[in-house]
């Protein structure tokens, strides 16, 4: 069994890891994949990508590609995806020829909740919700990620719920996606100041009181405070386990997002948010227990690494 390629992608960029069987990143390799270019900077990102490693690292046996948004995962077909922007794009075949090797495509959240169940902090049961380019969910129970049907993951995002107001990507006007993303932060910032500013900038300057930021960042909590509450009030889960952009950027989501919870299950005793133990990692390393899952599917194990398990990378 030879070394995999994990692909994360997300509105901004794509990185490529080559993971070895024993689960060490060997190396990396990051390229500039701007939403606004469409899926065509990915599909050219991933080949340029695996030729620069592999002529380092030698040719991999497969690789996984993680994008946020709807996946059908046996066709390899992006449904809808924020940081792709184009609805129907068969990336796994079309990149199948170019990599040279088998391409696995899941979305970020199901692939980050797999990584999390695995190597994560020791919770069997859990919902993992990601809040980075979306805002989307993955069940875990008992260990494996449950499987959803079609390529619908989670989608807390679009649960209307928020308040009547800005029109979603899909069409609805109460989707949590409209405020609680990074592109939403940053459009909704811009629109209301005239200034861009990245979710840190609108976090720190809501600490250092600057009203509109507060009111961007309060609405950027609440609307995934619904779709969690939401969400738990269906399947009575105790622990969210959180990871994305939002949830790396420090405890400031956490807080409010524990109030409003409380606020939510009056009487009662509210989900527990914690953040996911692999941090930024989550997705990566998602990407490559995919990869070496369809190996292990479609060819039978004979090398040194059949009992290796994998761990965070790094
Ligand atoms: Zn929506």
């Amino acid at each position: 069994m030879g070394n995999v390629l994990a692909v994360p992608t997300d509105a901004s960029t794509t990185r490529g890891a080559v993971i070895d069987p024993f689960w060490s990143m060997v190396a990396t390799e990051t390229l500039r994949t701007p939403r606004e270019s469409g899926p065509d900077k990915v599909t050219h990102a991933v080949p340029t990508l695996a030729d620069r490693l592999a002529r380092r690292h030698g040719p991999v046996a497969t690789a996984g590609l993680v994008v946020s948004g709807r996946v059908d995962e046996g066709l390899g077909v992006i449904r809808r995806s924020p940081s792709i922007g184009r609805r129907d794009v068969r990336i796994a075949p079309m990149l199948r020829e170019r990599v040279g090797a088998p391409v696995v495509l899941d979305c970020a959240v199901r692939a980050s909740a797999l990584a999390e169940s695995m190597c994560g902090n020791g919770h069997e049961d859990f919902v993992f919700v990601r809040l980075g380019t979306g805002a989307t969910a993955a069940l875990v129970s008992t260990g494996p990620v449950i499987p959803t049907v079609a390529e619908w993951p989670g989608d807390i995002g679009h649960l209307p719920i928020g308040p009547n107001g800005r029109t979603c990507t899909c069409g609805s006007n109460r989707c949590p996606e409209s405020y609680a993303t990074a592109p939403a932060i940053a459009r909704l910032h811009a629109r209301a100041s005239g200034k861009p500013a990245t979710t840190g900038q609108v976090v720190a300057r809501a600490a250092r009181g600057d009203a509109i930021a507060r009111r961007v960042w309060n609405d950027a909590v609440q609307a995934p405070a619904d779709g969690i509450a939401a969400t738990a009030s269906i399947l009575d889960n105790e622990v969210i386990v959180s990871g994305g952009g939002l949830a790396e950027s420090g405890r400031s989501p956490f807080v409010p997002l524990h109030k409003r919870l409380d606020r939510r299950f009056p009487g009662k005793r509210a989900p527990t948010v914690v953040r996911s133990a692999l941090g930024p990692s989550t997705a990566m390393l998602g990407a490559a227990i995919r990869a070496r899952q369809s190996r292990k599917n479609t060819h039978v194990l004979s090398s040194e690494s059949a009992n290796a398990s994998p761990r965070p990378v790094g």
